[in-house]
């Protein structure tokens, strides 16, 4: 018994002098190893008088689960206070790169909108945005299109399903809205946003799409005006050598219609495979403000006069950058979006 009290002192005595974890190791294998002392120990319980062995083994055991617990905190201790003279004496590398962060940026169409809007408003337009959920009456009939008119077959439309109510296919009926909210006063406003037509998806068309819209109301808007207008704005995005060129075209809210033709910004006017060969690029339609629309807005024709102007905003993105396949604006190409 007397041999177990002093394994037990020596035992603990050697196991707080151990000044690491190596240490803690050969203390371990000293004690518990296959020929540890405690082991030893515990095997000599049939050396032992019959009469003792009992309280004996008893002691054995005590002093083992005892100095294994020891062990077991104090390796963990040892753990411990290694990891911390680690992260102190392993201080932060401030000249480490940074860990770069993925910068989102504005969507090309985005972008070229605001373009776009900046260059109208140094000419004094405002900009008046307008609903994508439409009335037939906003989007065809007040703009000279009734129930059964042909010229509704140039928009293929969106019904939603409740009748009369479809998403607008043109930014067209923004200019009925505004009319009737400044009718008597003068209007220059743009009118930007998305419209939507049924259509079959191809490399030209999308079934969504923005337009940029202008409309100018007042004394004396001419058509010298318009042309004016339409001039600056092709020079001030596309280069001040810029050469428009006007077509006779057929709108049912404008008379006279337009279709503008800029002469191409890639062979400038000798003809290439972007403009496939004609020397022009077509960027907008446009044309005088019909008197029955400018009636329908609240305005007496008789007394003011206007003019109107759009464009497809991917249409003048895909001329300004070379882009050949408009599906790739809301494809949600990371590939394509990040070359803007
Ligand atoms: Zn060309």
């Amino acid at each position: 018994m007397s041999d177990l009290a002093s394994l037990e002192k020596r035992a603990l005595t050697g196991l707080n002098a151990c000044p690491d974890e190596a240490g803690l190791r050969d203390w371990h294998t000293q004690y518990f190893g296959k020929q540890g002392e405690v082991l030893l120990a515990i095997k000599k319980v049939g050396e032992v008088p019959p009469a003792e062995r009992r309280t004996y083994g008893q002691e054995a055991n005590r002093i083992k689960e005892l100095l294994t617990t020891a062990y077991d905190s104090a390796l963990a201790r040892q753990k411990e206070k290694a990891l911390n003279q680690d992260l102190e004496s392993a201080a932060l590398d401030v000249t480490l790169p940074g860990r770069p962060v993925r910068r989102g940026r504005l969507h090309v169409a985005t972008q070229d909108m605001r373009r776009i809007t900046s260059i109208f408003a140094d000419m004094g337009f405002q900009v008046y945005r307008s609903r994508e959920i439409e009335d037939d009456l906003t989007n065809f009939e007040l703009l000279n299109m009734p129930p059964h008119h042909p010229a509704r077959d140039m928009w293929d439309t969106f019904h939603t399903t409740t009748p009369g109510v479809l998403l607008r296919t043109h930014t067209s009926p923004g200019q009925i809205h505004v009319m009737r909210q400044r009718c008597p006063k003068p209007i220059r406003v743009i009118l930007p946003g998305m419209c939507y037509r049924y259509e079959a998806i191809t490399t030209r068309s999308e079934i969504m799409f923005q337009q940029i819209e202008g409309l100018a109301v007042g004394d004396n808007v001419s058509m010298t005006d318009l042309k004016g207008t339409i001039i600056a704005f092709a020079r001030r995005l596309f280069g001040k050598d810029r050469q428009v060129r006007i077509r006779s075209s057929y709108f049912p809210f404008t008379e006279p219609s337009i279709e503008v033709d800029m002469d191409c910004i890639v062979c400038s006017g000798k003809g290439c495979g972007l403009c496939k060969g004609t020397g022009w690029l077509e960027i907008m339609g446009a044309g005088m403000v019909l008197p029955i629309v400018l009636k329908n807005g609240g305005y007496d024709p008789d007394r003011f006069s206007g003019f109107a102007f759009g464009m497809g905003i991917q249409r003048i993105s895909m001329l300004m950058y070379g882009i050949d396949d408009i599906r790739y604006f809301w494809a949600n190409d990371l590939r394509f979006l990040e070359q803007f």
